[in-house]
């Protein structure tokens, strides 16, 4: 294989060149592969993904209060009462953390969903509101793995300098 920094020619398997040392066929991650083919940068997927993450946030926290305060004025629909506005700070600060790229807020809010999801499931019966929690199942996992590729890609161009 040709290597693209300095032209010399190495072994078909060789992982990095002889002459330069540079990486000949660097590993791709899946998101980058889709990133090439719709021809965009992979930190665009990454940012769409925390922007939808941050987005279900506020949508989440918006679903909650509301029926905090159906609960509190006497109407019981899913077992929430005033503990609720924990839940609600909680995810308040994690959306602020997403909307921020952060990889803990991202996991934690995650996190919280699942944790949540499983008390009503108690209280509820499991399975109830399922299409709704697998959507925002969905965005909170892309939201992780989008704050993790932001700041791989971060990285990567911030250590491109030192590993040379
Ligand atoms: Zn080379």
């Amino acid at each position: 294989m040709t290597c693209k920094f300095c032209n010399h020619v190495n072994e078909v398997y060789a992982e990095r060149c002889i002459n330069c040392g540079n990486l000949l066929n660097e590993k791709k991650s899946s998101i980058t592969k889709a990133a090439e083919i719709k021809n965009i940068s992979p930190i665009d997927i990454a940012l769409k993904d925390i922007k939808n993450a941050w987005i279900a946030g506020l949508i989440s926290i918006g679903i909650t209060i509301t029926f905090t305060l159906i609960s509190m004025s006497g109407t019981d629909v899913i077992g929430l009462d005033a503990s609720a506005f924990i839940d609600v700070f909680l995810m308040i600060i994690f959306t602020f953390g997403i909307y921020k790229k952060s990889r803990t807020c991202a996991i934690l809010m995650l996190a919280l969903f699942i944790f949540n999801k499983i008390l009503m499931w108690q209280y509820a019966g499991v399975g109830s509101g399922l299409p709704l929690a697998l959507v925002f199942l969905w965005y909170y996992s892309k939201g992780v793995i989008g704050t993790f590729q932001y700041h791989n890609h971060i990285n990567k161009f911030g250590s491109s300098n030192n590993n040379a």
